[in-house]
């Protein structure tokens, strides 16, 4: 099967809120980085997209999307023009962009420890339902966790000792949400601001400039066909696939994920991430990274089976959600989005599917 992957980062903050850099800027920075596509989330504001910053930047789309901020559930929003209010309570807030025909992502839920700087932000209410999916992987709170005033220089000039991976706490409840049948896609966000700080009280130093951050968390988005030419199509592809989880996320300080493939395959046919595999006899799953990792397959929230390689091979017949993990110098490197196996015998009203909205508001 012919895939084409693509690419990008998202969680970002420009000036429009308290990120540092203007749009053409950060722009730049992800078309530097070789990214195909970035999605800008400003705290409660769409001033890109009203003054006309959303677009192409040399062959990279730049999307403006939103960051709600109430302070027990920040929310991240996509494809739609319009505002919703901090004061909704979570529950109406993905109701209400849902309803709308955007696209919804939980941000930074496990975020525990503030900093010397600034409070945790998690999402609390975990009964909510009817999100796309939740962000795994938040740069920017792994970061902060545990930074005091003494310890803040080591990090500020090594970023990267503070990485430790998603939480055991957001990947189960990613994986209890799985298992009760949720479609719930995962996403890697960077919150980048490109952060100012005054090294003892004189010398600026960017602490996150945005071009380095382009070469942490990467979201690879996996398309059947190539990414459109047309502004509203491809926004379109990029956020379908993000929700529907045709994607997989990977912390490329540890190496490059592209190419990374995971498919299903049954007498001759195909499917990959994000798809559905149909009721029928024994499935053959199929991981091939293209460098060599530690692989997981995870079922259940449990490893299935594992390699130290490049390929893994699987055959599974129990209906669920089938997922990926991949290590690299012991450290977590790649997650991607579940290939499901349809249940046996489904009766209807048992089958609780995600129905796309009819009409995409950036049409
Ligand atoms: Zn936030
Ligand atoms: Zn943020």
């Amino acid at each position: 099967m012919k895939l084409y992957g693509y690419p990008g980062a998202l969680h970002i903050h420009s000036s429009y809120s308290d990120g540092t850099a203007k749009i053409p800027r950060i722009a730049k920075a992800a078309r530097d980085a070789g990214l195909s596509w970035i999605l800008i989330s400003d705290h409660d504001t769409l001033a890109g997209l009203e003054n006309r910053e959303a677009g192409w930047y040399d062959g990279t789309a730049v999307m403006v999307g939103y960051e709600v901020t109430p302070p027990d559930s920040h929310y991240l929003v996509a494809g739609l023009e319009e505002l919703l209010p901090p004061s909704l309570p979570s529950g109406e807030l993905v109701e209400a962009v849902r309803e709308k025909g955007g696209r919804g992502f939980v941000l930074h839920p496990d975020e525990k420890a503030g900093s010397y700087f600034k409070p945790p932000f998690p999402w609390k209410d975990r009964s909510v339902r009817g999100f796309d999916g939740i962000e795994i992987w938040n740069y920017m709170s792994q970061w902060t966790e545990g930074i005091t005033e003494r310890n803040r220089y080591a990090r500020f000039l090594c970023p990267l000792l503070a990485v430790k991976g998603p939480s055991r706490d957001v990947l189960d409840w990613w994986d209890e949400l799985l298992a009760e049948g949720e479609r719930v896609s995962a996403i890697g966000g960077l919150d980048v601001h490109g952060t100012i700080h005054q090294l003892w009280g004189r010398f600026p130093l960017q602490v996150f400039p945005y071009r380095r951050q382009f070469g942490t968390i990467v979201n690879h988005i996996v398309l059947r066909r190539p990414l459109s030419q047309r502004w509203s199509e491809a926004c379109g592809q990029i956020l379908d696939s993000l929700a529907e989880g045709h994607s997989y996320l990977a912390y490329e300080a540890l190496g490059k994920a592209r190419g990374f493939r995971f498919l299903a395959e049954r007498d001759g046919q195909q499917w990959t991430l994000g798809e559905e595999v149909p009721a029928g006899g024994p499935v053959r799953l199929g991981v091939h990274c293209p460098r060599w990792a530690r692989i997981h397959i995870v079922y259940n929230g449990r490893t299935l089976r594992r390699t130290w390689g490049q390929i893994l091979q699987s055959e599974v017949q129990q209906p669920g959600a089938y997922r990926v993990e991949a290590y690299r110098f012991g450290r977590p490197w790649l997650y991607s989005n579940p290939i499901y196996l349809a249940k046996r015998e489904l009766s209807p009203p048992e089958r609780r599917r995600y129905t796309p909205p009819a009409r995409k508001p950036w049409e």
